[in-house]
C-alpha cells in the first residue's frame, strides 16, 4: 500500500513564523504523520521568515495574477519535509507581521492574502503539481478554510477535505461585495455556500463544506456546538455533528524536554527532580524575584488576550500576594494588560516579575523554573503550554474548559489517593475560583510528598504526538474512504 498523499493549507508553521499554537501543531504533523504512513506536505505563505529559511528549491506552479500578482509555488526541503511556499510579493513582502501592520491593524488586504493560499492549496489539490495529487487536503484555520470551496466550485473530481479550527474566535468574515473578486460564483453567496450573516465567511465555508471538522480537544468539540463557545457558529456545527471531532495536540518532544534543554541552567529528569531547585534559582534572579527555594513560585507564559483570563490574576494579586508566592511572568499582548503586570511588577518588588514581551528561552526557563504554571483561560480549545508544565514538572493549574479539561487529572481527593493527579482544575473561570485554586495548590505544595507525586505523575503522562498522530492518520483515511465511495 502506498503513502497517503495529504496536502496541509495553514498561515503559519514552526520553526519559520509563529504566534501561537497552530504554528506548532502544523511544524509537528509532518513528522509525526510519517511514522503513520502519511506523507504530509505543507503549503505556507511566502512571508520574509519563510523565504530567508527556504532558499534552495524549485518553482514548481506559477500563477499569473493570483489577486493583484503574479505568484508562485516554491518547493523546498527542510529536516524532511517537503513545504509549499507561496510566493507572491503583493501580498506576503511586507515589514510587518502575519497579519497586521507595525501599528497591530490587521492588513486591509487580508481577505485577499488568504484567499491566494486557499487558492493556491485548492489548485494543488485539483491535481496542478507534477508528482504529488494528494489524496486529502488539510485546511488549518479561517485562513486556509476556503480551500474546500474554491474545490467544492470547480466541479472537477476532488480529494478528500479536512478543516481543522484551532480557536473558533478568529473566523475571517469579508464584505459581500468581494464575492467576485474572491473568485466565488454568485451561487456561492447562500447559506449552504459562503453567506454568513450577510457577509462572506471563510471558517464558515471551510465548516459547509470540509468532509471531516476537527479541532483541538474532544471538550472543545463539543463546546463549540453550544452557543456560550460556538461564537456564532454553533447551528453549522451541530448541524454537522456527525462529521465533527476532537484530537489533542501534542508536543514537539525535541524541542520541549528538560533532559536535554539548551536554554534551562540544568538539565533534569524525573530521576533528578531535586535539580529543578537551580532552574527555580536561576530563574528568579532572571527576573530579579528574592531568590528563596522555599517561595511558592507561579509561572505564566502567554499571549494577552480576553481568552486567557489573566485579568482575573492582576484582580486577585493583592490576595495571593498575602502568602509565600512569587509571580513569574512572560505575557504579550493586550497593551492595558501589559501595563498592569508592569504595574504589578512595581508594586510587588522581588515578588512579581514580568518579562513583557517574547522569548522562547525565557519560556523554557520558566518552565523548568516554577513550582505551579497556571493556565486560567475563559476558553481554551487546547493549550500547549500546560503540557510543557507536565513534562517539565511544573505542576498546571488550569480552568476547567477545553483542552485544559482534558489534559489535567485534577488533584481531587480520590485522584490524589489513587495517585492519578497531575493538577488542579477550577471553574467557573472568574477571580474567586481562581483565588481558591491558588490557595489550594499552595496548601499542596507545602506537603512536598503529595506534590512531588503530582510533578511525578504529570511527568509520566504520554503528551508526545504518537497517538494524536495516529487518529490524525485515521481520519485522513477515514474521510478519503468516504470521498471516494
Ligand atoms: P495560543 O495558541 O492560544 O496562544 P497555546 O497554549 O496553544 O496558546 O500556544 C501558545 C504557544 O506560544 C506556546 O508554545 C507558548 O510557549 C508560546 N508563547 C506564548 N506567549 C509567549 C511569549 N510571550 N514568549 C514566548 N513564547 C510564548
Amino acid at each position: 500500500m502506498r503513502p497517503l498523499r495529504a496536502l496541509a493549507i495553514a498561515s503559519e508553521m514552526a520553526p519559520f513564523v509563529k504566534t501561537g499554537g497552530l504554528a506548532d501543531v502544523v511544524g509537528a504533523l509532518p513528522h509525526a504523520l510519517a511514522a503513520e504512513d502519511v506523507e504530509l506536505r505543507t503549503l505556507i505563505p511566502g512571508y520574509p521568515e519563510v523565504l530567508a529559511a527556504l532558499r534552495a528549491g524549485d518553482s514548481v506552479l506559477e500563477f499569473d495574477d493570483l489577486f493583484g500578482g503574479p505568484a508562485w509555488v516554491h518547493a523546498a526541503r527542510h529536516h524532511g519535509m517537503t513545504i509549499y511556499a507561496l510566493i507572491a510579493p503583493h501580498l506576503f513582502a511586507r515589514e510587518g507581521g502575519l497579519y497586521a501592520g507595525p501599528d497591530a491593524v490587521d492588513y486591509p488586504d487580508n481577505a485577499f492574502r488568504f484567499a491566494a493560499l486557499a487558492w493556491a492549496g485548492a489548485q494543488i489539490g485539483l491535481g496542478a503539481l507534477d508528482g504529488f495529487t494528494p489524496d486529502v487536503v488539510h485546511a488549518h484555520d479561517w485562513q486556509a478554510a476556503l480551500a474546500p470551496a474554491y474545490m467544492h466550485y470547480a466541479d472537477h473530481p476532488r480529494p478528500a477535505t479536512i478543516v481543522s479550527i484551532h480557536n473558533i474566535a478568529f473566523q475571517g468574515q469579508f464584505p459581500k461585495e468581494l464575492l467576485a473578486p474572491l473568485r466565488l460564483p454568485p451561487r456561492a453567496f447562500a447559506i449552504d455556500g459562503v453567506e454568513y450573516y450577510g457577509a462572506i465567511g471563510f471558517l464558515k465555508a471551510g465548516l459547509q463544506f470540509a468532509d471531516r471538522i476537527t479541532t483541538v480537544s474532544p471538550s472543545y468539540a463539543r463546546e463549540i456546538e453550544t452557543p456560550e463557545f460556538g461564537m456564532g457558529l454553533d447551528g453549522l456545527l451541530r448541524a454537522r455533528a456527525d462529521c465533527v471531532s476532537g484530537i489533542l495536540n501534542g508536543v514537539d518532544e525535541e524541542v520541549w524536554d528538560p533532559a536535554t534543554d539548551g536554554h534551562i541552567e540544568t538539565r533534569y529528569d524525573h530521576w533528578s527532580l531535586p535539580a529543578r531547585a537551580d532552574n527555580k534559582a536561576a530563574l528568579q534572579k532572571r527576573l530579579r524575584l528574592r531568590v528563596d527555594p522555599d517561595a511558592f513560585l507561579v509561572g505564566v507564559v502567554s499571549r494577552l488576550s480576553w481568552q486567557k483570563g489573566l485579568d482575573l490574576l492582576l484582580e486577585i494579586l493583592p490576595q495571593l500576594m498575602r502568602g509565600r508566592a512569587q509571580l513569574a511572568l512572560l505575557v504579550a499582548g493586550d497593551k492595558i494588560l501589559e501595563e498592569g503586570f508592569a504595574g504589578a511588577e512595581a508594586a510587588y518588588p522581588a515578588r512579581v516579575g514580568a518579562h513583557i514581551g517574547y522569548s522562547e528561552a525565557l519560556a523554557h526557563m520558566i518552565q523548568a523554573g516554577v513550582d505551579a504554571f497556571l493556565v486560567p483561560s475563559r476558553f481554551e480549545p487546547c493549550g500547549l503550554t500546560q503540557l510543557y508544565a507536565l513534562r517539565y514538572g511544573a505542576v498546571p493549574i488550569v480552568s476547567r474548559v477545553g483542552g485544559l479539561k482534558d489534559t489535567i487529572v485534577d488533584a481531587n481527593e480520590m485522584a490524589l489517593q489513587a495517585g492519578v493527579a497531575t493538577g488542579l482544575q477550577f471553574s467557573p473561570t472568574t477571580a474567586d475560583a481562581l483565588a481558591m485554586a491558588l490557595r489550594e495548590a499552595e496548601r499542596l505544595f507545602g506537603d512536598a510528598d503529595a506534590w512531588r507525586q503530582i510533578q511525578l505523575c504529570g511527568m509520566r503522562t504520554d503528551v508526545s504526538w504518537r497517538h494524536p498522530a495516529r487518529r490524525y492518520a485515521a481520519l485522513f483515511r477515514d474521510a478519503v474512504a468516504a470521498n471516494v465511495a
